[in-house]
């Protein structure tokens, strides 16, 4: 009994790969997240909702997918859900012997195919505006899970083609023998560019911040500068954010980070606020405030002089407004 295991950032094609191919190959077939929601029996925005932390959502998709290889009688292939921590699956790939295959596409052709469900897993069509912040958040995903699937051997770039012409080629292959593999495997690789870290322009400008900034406090700017490597450092925080954003979690950011990480609080403070000055300085930011002169819809929030400061700026007329809270005396 063979079992192939296929691994791969969301809409890579997993599912719809494997299902071609193990129907072509008439092997037994299993899509983790159809397995997970019957695992459990709910949705699988229900299903993670309560998981704070990447590791427990992880923990919950390991345990099906321990599951599925048990239940695997004869040739099978499985779509496997992204999970990040190796090590809670790394065991089950060895004790059955999995075969494992990473799909790999560019971002851009991912970023074409990416669709969104609701709460009840209907598709929401996706529209072409939406194109850009797409392709942001898969080349992030990449990067993100870039390390787990290192570990897996075999590799396939997909590069664009059609669902079919990818279960084509792969039954080929499959039905080869492994000694051809590796040469088999090299199809359409040189496409690939690396993903560059998403962090890259963040943490440039932050160490730029600690160093000349006078409103960092001057124990914690060469405690940042010191033994932490600053650039590690501020990686592990924003990486983290990135986790908070992404596991949907209902705790406080900072109490989230604090808890994954052994910094202190007003380190973490800093790095997200410069975080969020690189973003204010490059109007990243807009808020759904109207422009209290002409009314204008579009208006972005910008760092003040004091440190943690904020104030609107209207695009249109480029009117400054201040947020008062009256009840704060
Ligand atoms: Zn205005």
């Amino acid at each position: 009994m063979k079992i192939y295991a296929l691994f791969g950032i969301t809409c890579v094609g997993k599912s719809t790969i494997g299902k071609l191919l193990s129907d072509r190959m008439g092997y037994d077939y299993y899509d983790m997240d159809d397995e997970i929601q019957e695992y459990y029996n709910d949705t699988l925005d229900n299903i993670y909702k309560d998981c704070c932390f990447p590791m427990s959502r992880d923990e919950k998709q390991a345990k099906v997918f321990s599951h599925i290889l048990h239940k695997c009688k004869r040739d099978t292939i499985i779509a496997v859900s992204p999970m990040y921590y190796y090590k809670l699956f790394r065991n089950l790939l060895k004790n059955y012997s999995v075969i494992c295959i990473e799909l790999k596409d560019t971002p851009e052709n991912i970023a074409k195919r990416v669709i969104f469900t609701d709460e009840n897993d209907e598709i929401i069509v996706d529209d072409i505006g939406e194109y850009k912040e797409n392709l942001r958040d898969v080349k992030y995903f990449i990067f993100r899970y870039k390390n787990t699937f290192a570990h897996l051997e075999w590799k396939f770039y997909i590069g664009g083609r059609s669902a079919l012409d990818c279960a084509d080629e792969l039954e080929i292959i499959l039905k080869a023998s492994p000694e051809f593999w590796q040469d088999m495997f090299k199809r359409n690789k040189d496409e690939y560019m690396p993903v560059e870290n998403p962090y890259e322009k963040y943490i440039n400008y932050i160490i730029r911040r600690v160093q000349s900034e006078k409103s960092v406090p001057a124990y914690l700017a060469s405690e940042l500068e010191g033994k932490l490597g600053l650039k590690g450092f501020i990686e592990e925080i924003l990486d983290n954010q990135m986790a908070w954003f992404e596991s949907g979690s209902e705790a406080d950011e900072l109490t989230y980070i604090l808890q994954k990480t052994s910094y202190k609080e007003e380190m973490i403070e800093i790095v997200l606020w410069f975080a969020e000055c690189y973003q204010m300085k490059n109007n990243e930011i807009s808020v759904y405030v109207d422009c209290l002169k002409c009314g204008y819809e579009k208006v972005f929030l910008k760092e003040g002089k004091e440190l943690f400061m904020t104030y609107f700026v209207c695009e249109k007329c480029k009117t400054k407004m201040v947020e008062v809270y009256k009840d704060e005396q």
